[in-house]
């Protein structure tokens, strides 16, 4: 596969990097067959967070051995103070079995709360200098789910790398594209396939290879998934007739009141598996009833245990009205399956 110039950084990393989160639902003989796949198709690039539970160790078991300049390592912490942040990139580094990581992201910076937290003295960004200082980490960069305070941070132009989610149905990172462009920045794009909501990936990446700046990071669980992908982006195809059409469907479909699976409404203090109980109805249409069960039946009796508190509903960066959305999906499901 072609590697690219990724911003300012010059390093030439893959048109696609490995995204960790599915890793942490594989068992670690699947992982590293998925890490070893994705390498030998060209892929040099994987992305993960020290929240990915145990997906850190997954990788470094499968890079062990290879050449630490052949690979482009990213990852990210949720700290938010500098015990914990040096705590999580220590244990990354550990689980990874290298010195430095590349690219070190403050990890959702989603909220303006931590947003203020960045800049102050004894901030995020401050600790993050002396990593890069101490060579723990090459690369200063930040992720988020929330466009208007991701332009604020990188109009600092203090972070060399920015990780937004971005996709068809998803395109309010159009702005932050273009400001990385004229920054230099790297871009990295989270959610290429809207976090599961895109199930083409033939129209998802044909439609992210437009724009020269980006390199996604989908979260592959199979070995046919990357390959499928990595032929895609390879390719180098534009956009079919067929892939508008099949965008302008999906569009159409989804709306705007859709979950993002991102998991920042956790935790519920009365259990609700909150994304998994969202996805009722895309759930069924992309398997038959008996399949959709096996991943929605837990979800969605935990979702009957909701008592509308609300606590949850700051923490959704897209601002969903997840009591209702619980209600509605759990009708669905009881239309279907009572
Ligand atoms: S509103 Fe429901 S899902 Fe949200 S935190 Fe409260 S109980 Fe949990
Ligand atoms: S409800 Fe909101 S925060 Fe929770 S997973 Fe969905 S999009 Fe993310």
């Amino acid at each position: 596969m072609k590697k690219v110039r990724f911003g300012r950084t010059e390093l030439q990393v893959s048109k696609i990097a490995l995204g960790g989160i599915p890793l942490q639902r594989l068992t670690k003989a699947e992982a590293i067959a998925v890490v070893h796949e994705s390498l030998a198709l060209g892929i040099n690039f994987i992305d993960t967070a020290n929240f990915y539970l145990d997906s850190e160790e997954k990788i470094g078991a499968a890079i062990r051995g290879i050449p630490r300049q052949e690979l482009v390592l990213s990852t990210k912490s949720l700290g938010q103070t500098a015990a914990d942040l040096t705590a999580h990139l220590n244990n990354s580094l550990k689980l990874l079995g290298v010195d430095y990581v590349d690219i070190f992201h403050l990890h959702s910076v989603s909220t303006p709360e931590r947003l203020n937290n960045v800049f102050k003295e004894n901030g995020t960004f401050e600790w993050l200098q002396e990593q890069v200082k101490a060579g723990k980490v090459r690369f200063p960069a930040f992720s988020s789910h929330r466009i208007d305070l991701a332009l604020q941070l990188m109009e600092t132009n203090r972070f060399d790398v920015v990780q937004l989610p971005f996709n068809y149905v998803d395109q309010e990172g159009e702005e932050a594209i273009n400001l990385a462009r004229q920054l230099d920045l790297g871009f990295i794009c989270m959610k290429p396939l809207g976090g599961g909501r895109l199930t083409d990936a033939g129209s998802a990446f044909r439609f992210l290879m437009q724009y020269d700046n980006l390199v996604p990071n989908p979260g592959i669980e199979t070995l046919e998934e990357i390959r499928e992908i990595a032929a895609i982006v390879a390719s180098n195809a534009s956009l079919t007739l067929a892939d508008e059409t099949e965008i302008a469907r999906v569009r159409a479909e989804l709306g705007t009141q859709w979950c993002h699976k991102c998991d920042y409404c956790q935790p519920c203090l009365q259990g609700v598996q909150i994304s998994g109980a969202l996805t009722v109805e895309c759930t069924f249409k992309r398997y038959n009833v008996e399949g959709a069960r096996l991943l929605i039946d837990r979800p969605v009796e935990s979702a009957r245990a909701c008592t509308e508190c609300g606590d949850c509903l700051p923490r959704c960066p897209y601002q969903l009205n997840i009591p209702q959305l619980l209600k509605e999906n759990i009708a669905f499901y009881d239309s279907i399956v009572t």
